[in-house]
This record gives C-alpha cells, structure tokens and sequence, in this order.
C-alpha cells in the first residue's frame, strides 16, 4: 500500500517562469478518453482518485497511478454528478 505518497509535493512542472504566452497548449492530457482538454493545473485542471474517476466514466479514462488527470470541464461535470453526495471526510 504505497497510498501515502503525496502526489501534491511533486512539483515536475517545467518552465513555470513567465512563459504562459504559448497558446492553449497544454502538457497534460485530460485523463478522461476521447477528451481534449489539458489537465495542467495552470489550466484548471485537477486529479481525481481511481474509484472517482470509474463511478463517472466506467473505464473510460487512463489513469497514472491511482489518480486520474482531468480537465477543468470534466472535472465539472464530476463533480456536478457527485454534488450530492457532499460530504467532507
Ligand atoms: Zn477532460
């Protein structure tokens, strides 16, 4: 069970200068399969466990080690689906 490592402390974000005047391009892919989106979380983008990510999407998604990119919409649309289930563990 190698759960407790804290993807969060990772930073492997290059180039975080002040070079945002690229276009809307992305490096991360949004995790969710047939999606577009950019799962960077410069750009909105977030991570959502295994188990989250199937109650939403089945097996439509490719995850990386137990968590799932997504993109700021998908991640939306999660988390719309899972409002009412609100609750703060
Ligand atoms: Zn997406």
């Amino acid at each position: 069970m190698g759960f407790k490592a804290r993807d969060r402390a990772r930073r492997k974000e290059s180039g975080g200068d002040k070079t945002s005047t690229t276009a809307k391009e992305g490096i991360e892919p949004c995790g969710v399969n047939g999606c577009e989106g950019w799962s960077d979380a410069t750009m909105g983008g977030r991570s959502i466990s295994v188990n989250d990510a199937e109650d939403m999407w089945g097996k439509g998604f490719t995850a990386r080690k137990n968590r799932v990119r997504v993109c700021k919409s998908c991640y939306r649309s999660w988390k719309k689906s899972n409002k009412q289930d609100d609750h703060h563990y």
